[in-house]
């Protein structure tokens, strides 16, 4: 552990390790990220790991496109398969209402650039035939959607920021920091 560093990212989870990990890519070379009990064992750790491109945010489209293509590289660089499957995504709507948010993602995915499909009930159950339709107005589909194993993924990205140089250090708990005019000054 290091008292003094140019970044300091504290907790590895999803979000510390990316960053950690994205620091070192920018080319950041005295990065440290300290963890205060195990790497993913944070919320990252519970999360489902679903990755749905599609939402009602331009800015969160945008980062979820740059994740779906950042996750496929990911193994190439560390070897750490991270569980990522594409799938699809469903979502079904029973009234109106819902049809008209879909329409909203819909345009949203548009500018993004996010591909997506209209389904009525029938071609739902062509799709996936156990679904009762009888009382669905419809769906949208995206076919680009999908999961990815959350701790796995942390580590892939763990091992990633190491190749390039992050130090990362467990059972660190981080009590305070101070920029000394040159670095950050760590107190643990
Ligand atoms: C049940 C559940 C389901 C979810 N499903 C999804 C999903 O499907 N898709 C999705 O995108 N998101 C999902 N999420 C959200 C996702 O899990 C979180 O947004 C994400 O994991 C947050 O990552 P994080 O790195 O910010 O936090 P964390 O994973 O909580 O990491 C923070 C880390 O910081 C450490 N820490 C804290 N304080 C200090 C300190 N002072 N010094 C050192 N270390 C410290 C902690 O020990 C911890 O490891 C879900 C979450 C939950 C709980």
């Amino acid at each position: 552990m290091k008292s003094h560093v140019k970044a300091l990212v504290v907790g590895g989870g999803a979000i510390g390790t990316s960053i950690a990990y994205h620091l070192a890519r920018a080319g950041w070379d005295d990065v440290m990220l300290l963890e205060r009990d195990e790497l993913t064992s944070g919320s990252t750790w519970h999360a489902a790991g679903l990755l749905p491109l599609f939402n009602m945010s331009y800015a969160t489209t945008h980062i979820h496109k740059y994740s779906v293509e950042f996750y496929k590289s990911l193994e190439a660089e560390t070897g750490l398969n991270a569980g990522f499957s594409i799938v699809g995504n469903l979502r079904m709507a029973q009234t109106d209402a819902r049809m008209d948010e879909y329409m909203l993602y819909a345009s949203t995915a548009e500018t993004a650039e996010v591909p997506y499909e209209w389904m009525t009930p029938a071609q739902i159950k062509d799709r996936w035939p156990l679904v009762r339709t009888e009382d669905l107005k419809g769906a949208i589909y995206h076919p680009t959607d999908g999961y990815i194993n959350p701790a796995d993924v942390t580590m892939a990205m763990a091992k990633g920021a190491r190749q390039r140089g992050v130090l990362i250090e467990r059972k660190w708990q981080v009590d305070g920091y101070e920029w000394t005019g040159s670095d950050w000054r760590v107190t643990v």
